[in-house]
Order: structure tokens, then C-alpha cells, then sequence
């Protein structure tokens, strides 16, 4: 039986989301399809019962539900509690359990390029929802410590304080104040939204050392000033992209229980750029 899929939000009419599962439905010969709904803030609760009457067999979220949906799931996997939000969901028979690829997509990238996070020390920039499951993934690979550098210092602390909680040594602090000492760092990474209207980095890369990782999550553009800088001095460039990738697979996986093909979904992503 054919089976639907989709990724709800507002807005979510740029969504790559189903170019890249209608690329892999075709190399797989699986029998789906993957739609984009807009469902606007305020209107979660009917679109979530429009999906379970056309009985979606998943669907993944994005901006502005995301931790909404935590109201309107039967279970949950643990890395929903812990980041606070969910991103994707699977409904068998009306039952609608939610997970959260945030921390498996951002670690991914670290994982296919053997590059090693245990014991770094560690930038964080920006201290949203994004960030919080950034947290989770380096406090899960036993990151030596984190700064998280953010423009509203309370989201920085308060972000501090759950690193702290879930066993990583942490410190917060204005991103003003980053200034010269991104040069003391082992990763630095980019959770803001500042480069997707194409503003300047956030910070100076400046004097940073030769392969240190710089990852921007941000995925539109690809090259933001923040990776163009990164370049510039030579750093080991992470983009937004393989964030994004590494959650469409992991939903893929959740959703199909096969390995997701990774270089037709990343060959599907890249030709929306
Ligand atoms: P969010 O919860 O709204 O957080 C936004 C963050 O950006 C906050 O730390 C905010 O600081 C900071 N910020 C916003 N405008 C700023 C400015 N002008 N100057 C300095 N800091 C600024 O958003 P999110 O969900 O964490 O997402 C953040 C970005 O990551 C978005 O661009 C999103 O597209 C991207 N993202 C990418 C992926 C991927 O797969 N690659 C996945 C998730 C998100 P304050 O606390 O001061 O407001």
C-alpha cells in the first residue's frame, strides 16, 4: 500500500525536505510519497488530526511547532525529553510516537569525516533550540568543555546550566565578548541564524588555528561569511547542509527501517541549492 509522508511548518514552501525522500523513494522503489503542509502557529492541533484522517505514515517538523508537538504525541523517545522539542514523527494506527534528529544529524558530519570531538574544547554560538541539541550531542561525545557565546546572555546561561546538568563543564558568555580568543578553541560552530540574509560572521575567525573544525548550521546560503572566513584560515569547514542530511537519513532510517541512501538524497539536496 502507498504510503505519505510530510514535513509540516510555517512557512514551508522552500522546505527541501520533499525533493530530498522523493529522491530516495525512487532509488529504493519504495511506493510514497512526501508533501510540504502549511500549518500555521495556532492551527497544530487540526492539522495534526488532518494528518492522522489521510492516516500519514510520518511527518517531520520544522519552524514554528516544533515544541508544541511534544503536547500532541502518545510516546516519545529519550532524545525528545532531553533537547525539549520534536522533529519527526511516526504514527502506527493513530499512534503518534515523536523523536528528535537534531543531535544524530548535527553529530553525523563528525562521524563520516572521522573528525574527533572527545576531549575538545569547544564554541558554541548562539544559544536557541538548535543549540540545545548541539549541547546534547558533544556532551554525549565527551567534549573536554564548552563556551556558549550568545547575543542575550541569559538564553547563554540557561543553556550553560543544562550543560552543566547533563555532565559537560560549561561557561556563558556575551558573543561581543568572543573577540581574538576564537584562536583557544578546538571546534567552533555556528547555531545562530545570522548568515541566512547573508550577514557578516558573527565573530572574527582571525588568527584561529590550522584544522580547527568550524561548523556553520546554517544551510542557505552554503558559503556564508562565516565558512568563507573558516576558509580563509584554513580551517576544516562542516556546512549546514550535512546537518540537514544527516537528519533526512535518520528520519529516513526511523521512518523505513533501511539504510537511507545517502548520496542520492544528498545529490537531491544539492541540485535545490
Ligand atoms: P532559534 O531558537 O530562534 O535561535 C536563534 C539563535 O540565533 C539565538 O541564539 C539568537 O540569539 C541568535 N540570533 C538571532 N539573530 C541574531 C543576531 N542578529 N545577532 C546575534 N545572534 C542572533 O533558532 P534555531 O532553531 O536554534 O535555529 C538557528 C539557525 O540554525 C537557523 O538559521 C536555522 O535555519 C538553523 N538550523 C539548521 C539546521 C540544519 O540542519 N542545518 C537545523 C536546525 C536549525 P538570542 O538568544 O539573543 O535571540
Amino acid at each position: 500500500m502507498s504510503k505519505t509522508f510530510a514535513v509540516i511548518g510555517d512557512p514551508i514552501n522552500h522546505s527541501l525536505s520533499p525533493n530530498i525522500h522523493s529522491a530516495a523513494f525512487r532509488e529504493l522503489d519504495l511506493d510514497c510519497a512526501y508533501i510540504g503542509y502549511r500549518i500555521p502557529k495556532g492551527e497544530l492541533e487540526e492539522g495534526i488530526q488532518g494528518l492522522k484522517k489521510i492516516k500519514i505514515s510520518g511527518f517531520n517538523i520544522t519552524i514554528p511547532h516544533k515544541i508544541e508537538m511534544m503536547k500532541y504525541v502518545d510516546k516519545m523517545d529519550e532524545s525528545c525529553s532531553l533537547i525539549g522539542a520534536i522533529n519527526t514523527v511516526t504514527n502506527n494506527d493513530g499512534v503518534l510516537k515523536g523523536y528528535n534528529t537534531d543531535m544524530d544529524g548535527f553529530l553525523e558530519p563528525f562521524k563520516k569525516k572521522e573528525l574527533k570531538i572527545k576531549d575538545s574544547k569547544i564554541l558554541l554560538l548562539g544559544a536557541g533550540g538548535a543549540a540545545r541539541a548541539i549541547v546534547a550531542g558533544f556532551a554525549k561525545e565527551k567534549a573536554s568543555s564548552i563556551t556558549i557565546a550568545n547575543r542575550t546572555i541569559e538564553n547563554a546561561n540557561n543553556l550553560s546550566e543544562f550543560a552543566k546538568k547533563i555532565g559537560l563543564k560549561a561557561n556563558a558568555i556575551k558573543i561581543e565578548q568572543v573577540s581574538d580568543s576564537a584562536k583557544d578553541y578546538d571546534i567552533i560552530v555556528n547555531a545562530t541564524s545570522v548568515g541566512l540574509k547573508n550577514e557578516s560572521s558573527p565573530i572574527s575567525l582571525e588568527g584561529i588555528r590550522e584544522k580547527t573544525i568550524v561548523y556553520d548550521i546554517v544551510y542557505m546560503p552554503m558559503n556564508t561569511d562565516f565558512i568563507k572566513k573558516a576558509k580563509d584560515n584554513k580551517a576544516t569547514i562542516i556546512f549546514g547542509y550535512e546537518m540537514l542530511l544527516g537528519q533526512a537519513t535518520r528520519a529516513f532510517e526511523i521512518w523505513h527501517g533501511v539504510e537511507a541512501p545517502y548520496n542520492v538524497m544528498k545529490k537531491a539536496l544539492l541540485g535545490g541549492f
